[in-house]
């Protein structure tokens, strides 16, 4: 499909399905599209609707927008969330008021050098407004040009992101390039959405690599998973006649508050606790055990001693098979001990 053939079947469709009753489509100014655009991010347009029309009777303009109190401008904001956007608006009126005679700007990189206003934005706005052939790349684009050209990977990559970008440029219509924004922004929100698409009732299925291909649901593509680190430990299972030692954990960090035995990261570490108490150091370990937390997977391998003589000295208390019972103790040590004194057959004896 041609590019013109691409804007031809957009612009058709849009004259159409698009939707053109929005608030901020009648009496089409920048400091009304900008304000819709900002509230529409991240949030849905029933929503959005009502607050619309509540900040511009309060701020019908940019200069009362400047003028106004902070606490007043988010208080509008209430239940929209993400209140950097309403802060950012209100900073960015000032800037235009300072900078630009309270004029909004025309120019697009101009308007990108305001708070919170990122270069679909700004095209977006200068588009529907000024009619300059300028791309948007927001989510609803991102998803339906990765659909149907094929562009595989996160749309977060650098990468991907130019890719998406030079298409939405080559794309663009010299003219119309209001209505074509909006027929794209529509297209994304109405048809090509994020689950069950509407293909059929899509302007260009017929080119469309993903539909062709009934490949949708690889468009776009995921984010990456993020690495999910491992680290290791080694736990000393120190036994007297039957008991085993345990420490309380800070109440901070994992296992807050919970007993657990005396953990290091490394045997040495553990050598050198055992012997500023004179205890024997010993490498009878038993196999690696996992524990899986948000941020990690805690590799754990068991140390075991058994003492012949107490030693006053250990920080910690000595718990006995059934006192662990009233313990607050994390899943994974409590199966460690249960599995320690099932198969300790000398425990097991002395008890
Ligand atoms: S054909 Fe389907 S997947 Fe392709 S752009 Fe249209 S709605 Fe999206």
């Amino acid at each position: 499909m041609k590019p013109e053939e691409f804007q031809l079947a957009i612009l058709q469709w849009f004259d159409r399905s698009g939707r053109k009753d929005f608030p901020w489509q009648k009496a089409i100014d920048h400091y009304r599209v900008w304000v819709s655009e900002i509230m529409l991010q991240q949030t849905q347009v029933a929503t959005v609707i009502p607050y619309f029309e509540r900040f511009m009777q309060s701020f019908p303009s940019i200069l009362h927008l400047a003028r106004a109190d902070i606490d007043q401008v988010l208080q509008h904001w209430a239940g929209l969330g993400y209140y950097a956007r309403g802060r950012n608006l209100y900073k960015a009126a000032q800037l235009i008021v300072e900078r630009h005679a309270g004029q909004f700007p025309r120019d697009l990189e101009a308007v990108c050098a305001l708070p919170g206003i990122g270069r679909s934005t700004a095209s977006a706005i200068l588009s529907i407004v000024d009619g300059q052939a300028l791309p948007i790349l927001d989510g609803n684009v991102k998803r339906v040009l990765a659909r149907f050209a094929g562009i595989s990977g996160w749309p977060g990559d650098k990468k991907i992101e130019t890719k998406l970008w030079q298409l939405a440029e080559e794309l663009m219509p010299a003219k119309r390039a209001g209505d074509y924004t909006q027929a794209m922004m529509d297209l994304g929100a109405t048809t090509c959405t994020r689950t069950k698409p509407l293909c059929s009732l899509c302007p260009i299925n017929d080119s469309c690599h993903a539909f062709k291909t009934n490949s949708i649901g690889e468009f776009p593509g995921k984010k990456p998973a993020k690495a999910y680190p491992q680290k290791s430990a080694y736990c000393l299972v120190l036994s007297y006649q039957g008991e085993i030692l345990l420490e309380r954990r800070p109440n901070k960090g994992i296992w807050g508050g919970l007993w657990v035995p005396p953990f290091f990261e490394t045997l040495a570490e553990l050598e050198t606790w055992l012997k500023q108490f004179g205890l024997p150091f010993t490498k009878k370990m038993t196999a690696t055990r996992s524990h899986k937390f948000s941020h990690y997977e805690l590799l754990f391998s068991p140390v075991l001693l058994e003492l012949t003589e107490n030693t006053d000295q250990l920080n910690g208390a000595w718990y006995d098979k059934d006192s662990l019972n009233q313990l607050g103790l994390p899943a994974p040590i409590k199966i460690l001990l249960r599995d320690y004194y099932e198969q300790n057959d000398s425990l097991q004896e002395v008890r």
